[in-house]
C-alpha cells in the first residue's frame, strides 16, 4: 500500500490534484512529463491510493473496448445495430494502451504485467431474438479494423472449448450464441494508480499528501485558486494555492465542484449507483474459466449494470467474479457519508433531480428490485452464468460506488447520463471529472480532454511530447486501418498481450 507522510512547506503550487485514483495519477503523469518544472500536489483524504472506485476489487477490471459489452451496441428500429459508440469506446482504449506503452518504454513502468494481462472477451446471449441480434452484431464489428478478428459460433462444441465452465451441464435445445475477442484485457487499475503515483513521487517538486481532505476551494484575489486542506493526522488545517486543479474526487468529485461556485457547476446533481460482486471462493473453479463473458442487460438496468463473468488477475493471482448487482446509498464514495446525497442538493439542481426520478421508474423499479435480491436470487442470475454454481463457492463483496451525472434539460427539466463528463471553468483554471464510465480503461483519453480544454494555449509547444506519447494523437484511428493495425501490434508487443 503506497502512502506519504511527506509535506511540502511552500503554500503555493502550480497544479492541485485533489484525490488519489487513476484519473489524478494519469494526469499528473502526463503534466510531468509534458511540463517537468511544474510543481503538483496531490490531496488524498484516505491512508493510501488508489483505495476507492480504482482499487482492483471496487472495479470490474475490464479494459472496455467494446469487444464484448452489447451496451455500446444497440439495435436501431430497422433491425441494424449501431456500432458507432462502441467505435469510440474502442479507439478511447487504444489511446490508453499508446499512454501506458510509452510508460512501459520509457521504464516508468517496468513490467506491463504488474496491471494489464490478456484475457478474452467474450459476449454470450441465448433466445432467438438474442442470436440474431449477436449475428448481426459481429458482422456488423468484424468488417471494422479496430474489432478484426472477432470469433463467431453457435456451435455447442466450440463454446464448451471456449468458455467450459459457462456449458457445463447447460440444458441442450436452447439456441445459444458467442463472440470471441482475443484483443481483450483484464485491467488491474488499483495496481496501475500505485505505479504511477510511485513514479510521480519519486520525481522532483511532486508531492502526495494522504490522509488530508479537501473541505473548501474558492478562488483567490490574486485569480489563483485557495484549497483548504485538513490534514487528518495532525489535525491542523492549512490553505494551498494553486494555478490550476483537478478535482479527480471520483464521488467526492461533485461536492467540491459545487464548492467552487464555477457557473459551470450550476444545475448538476448526482445519483449514485453502488455495485456488488460474487467473488469465487474455490480455486479449482476459479482454474475452468479465462474470458470475460458478458451478458445482455435486464429491462431498466443502467448500462453499466450488464451481468459479465469475469476473469481477473490480481497480484498475479488469477480470480473470478460475477456480478454487478446494484445496489443504491446515498453515499457518493465507498468510504463517504450518509449525507453525501442529500448534502448535494442544491436550488440549481433540485429541479433536474426530481425530473429525472419522476421520468426514471425503470431504472427506479430495477435497483429496487436489485436490493430486494435474496442471495438464492442472486445465485439463480449466477447459473445463467454458470449453470453448475453452489453458493459454497461464492461470496458477496462490495464494490465501489459510481455517481451518475444529473444535467438540466429544456424540454425535460433534467437528465440522467451514464458517461464521464469534464467540467472547467472557462479560463481553463479547474477541471472536475464526473460520472464513471467507461471508467479507468478511459482515463488517458479523459486526461487529454483535461489538457485540451485547460491547456489550449500550451498544446503546440507540447504538441511533439504528446505524439510521442500517444502516436495516433491528432488523427482517427477508425479511418486509419493501416496505422490501427500498427499500433495494435505495438502496444500488444510492449504490453506483452499476445495470448499466452
Ligand atoms: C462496480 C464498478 C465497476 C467498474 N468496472 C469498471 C471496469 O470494468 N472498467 C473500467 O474501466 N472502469 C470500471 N469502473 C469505473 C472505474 O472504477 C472508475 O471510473 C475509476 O476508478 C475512477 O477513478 P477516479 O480516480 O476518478 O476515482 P477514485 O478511484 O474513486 O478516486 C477518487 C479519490 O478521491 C479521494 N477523495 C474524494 N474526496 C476527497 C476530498 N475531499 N479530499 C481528498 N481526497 C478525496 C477518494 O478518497 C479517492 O481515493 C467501475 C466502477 C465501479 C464502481
Amino acid at each position: 500500500m503506497m502512502s506519504s507522510t511527506t509535506t511540502d512547506s511552500s503554500s503555493s503550487v502550480d497544479v492541485a490534484l485533489i484525490g488519489g485514483g487513476v484519473m489524478s495519477a494519469t494526469l499528473g503523469v502526463f503534466l510531468r512529463q509534458l511540463q517537468p518544472d511544474w510543481r503538483i500536489s496531490i490531496f488524498e483524504r484516505l491512508d493510501s491510493v488508489a483505495e476507492e472506485s480504482s482499487d482492483a476489487w471496487n472495479n470490474a477490471g475490464t479494459g472496455h473496448s467494446a469487444l464484448c459489452e452489447l451496451n455500446y451496441t444497440p439495435q436501431k428500429a430497422d433491425g441494424s445495430v449501431d456500432i458507432s459508440k462502441a467505435v469510440a469506446v474502442n479507439e478511447a482504449f487504444q489511446i490508453s494502451r499508446q499512454f501506458w506503452s510509452h510508460l512501459v518504454e520509457k521504464d516508468i513502468i517496468a513490467s506491463p504485467r504488474d496491471f494489464i494481462t490478456p484475457v478474452p472477451h467474450m459476449s454470450f446471449v441465448w433466445g432467438e431474438a438474442n442470436v440474431a441480434f449477436l449475428r448481426k452484431r459481429h458482422e456488423a464489428l468484424n468488417a471494422h479494423p479496430l474489432f478484426s478478428g472477432m470469433e463467431y459460433s453457435e456451435d455447442p462444441a466450440q463454446m464448451a472449448q471456449w468458455m467450459p465452465l459457462v456449458m457445463q451441464a447447460r440444458p441442450p435445445g436452447q439456441p445459444l450464441a458467442v463472440t470471441r475477442s482475443l484483443n481483450g484485457t483484464d485491467v488491474n487499475y488499483g495496481a496501475l494508480t500505485r505505479l504511477l503515483f510511485s513514479y510521480l513521487t519519486e520525481t522532483a517538486g511532486c508531492t502526495l499528501h494522504t490522509k488530508h481532505d479537501v473541505l473548501n476551494i474558492k478562488r483567490g484575489p490574486d485569480g489563483r485558486w485557495q484549497i483548504l486542506v485538513q490534514d487528518l493526522r495532525l489535525n491542523t488545517q492549512r490553505t494551498i494555492n494553486a494555478r490550476f486543479v483537478f478535482i479527480g474526487a471520483g464521488g467526492g468529485a461533485l461536492s467540491l465542484l459545487q464548492k467552487t461556485g464555477i457557473p459551470e457547476a450550476k444545475g448538476v446533481g448526482g445519483f449514485p449507483v453502488s455495485g456488488q460482486f460474487l467473488r469465487c471462493t474455490n480455486p479449482e473453479i476459479v482454474a475452468q474459466h479465462r474470458a470475460k463473458v458478458y451478458g445482455k442487460a435486464s429491462v431498466g438496468a443502467p448500462p453499466m449494470s450488464v451481468p459479465h463473468l469475469d476473469t481477473r488477475m490480481i497480484d498475479g493471482k488469477p480470480a473470478l467474479l460475477f456480478g454487478p448487482y446494484a445496489g443504491f446509498s446515498t453515499r457518493f464514495l465507498k468510504h463517504g457519508s450518509l449525507m453525501d446525497l442529500p448534502r448535494s442538493i442544491r436550488p440549481d439542481n433540485i429541479k433536474a433531480i426530481l425530473s429525472v426520478a419522476r421520468d426514471n421508474w425503470a431504472l427506479t423499479k430495477y435497483l429496487i428490485e436489485q436490493v430486494m435480491q435474496s442471495n438464492s436470487e442472486r445465485m439463480n442470475a449466477l447459473r445463467d452464468f454458470v449453470p453448475t454454481a453452489r453458493s459454497k463457492d461464492w461470496e458477496l463483496v462490495v464494490a465501489g460506488q459510481r455517481v451518475q451525472i444529473i444535467k438540466k434539460d429544456a424540454q425535460k427539466g433534467g437528465v440522467l447520463q451514464f458517461g464521464t463528463e469534464v467540467i472547467s471553468s472557462q479560463d481553463g483554471s479547474i477541471a472536475a471529472l464526473l460520472g464513471a464510465s467507461p471508467g479507468a480503461s478511459t482515463a488517458a483519453p479523459i486526461m487529454l480532454t483535461v489538457l485540451k480544454k485547460c491547456f489550449a494555449e500550451k498544446l503546440p509547444e507540447w504538441d511533439a511530447k504528446l505524439k510521442a506519447m500517444i502516436p495516433s494523437y491528432g488523427q482517427t484511428l477508425a479511418n486509419n486501418p493501416d496505422l490501427c493495425a500498427e499500433l495494435r501490434d505495438k502496444t500488444t508487443k510492449v504490453l506483452q498481450l499476445a495470448d499466452d
